[in-house]
């Protein structure tokens, strides 16, 4: 039987992962340039991932890519990780 997993949908903006990344310490300055101007890519879902362990199996990833406005450097997180109010409902 294939197991399916409900896919979050609902777009992610500053105010639902501003706690988050606080509570983690996670830094506001880009590693790259060192501004501190990002905006959340809402229109990637997630990464589709092929494991190699004892099988070989596919998944999906739901995530949030958060991008630097200066340079364009693009960090990704784990959406699941996030524990977001909107994706509580799903
Ligand atoms: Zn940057």
């Amino acid at each position: 039987m294939i197991e399916r997993e409900v896919i979050p949908v609902e777009p992610v903006y500053a105010d639902d992962v501003a706690p988050f990344f606080k509570e983690k310490g996670v830094k506001e300055e880009c590693e790259c340039c060192g501004k501190k101007d990002w905006i959340i890519i809402n229109n990637l879902f997630g990464i589709a991932t092929l494991m190699c362990d004892d099988d070989l199996t596919a998944g999906f990833t739901p995530t949030i890519i958060v991008q630097c406005t200066n340079c364009g450097n693009m960090r990704l997180f784990n959406r699941a990780h996030l524990n977001l109010e909107k994706d509580k409902k799903l």
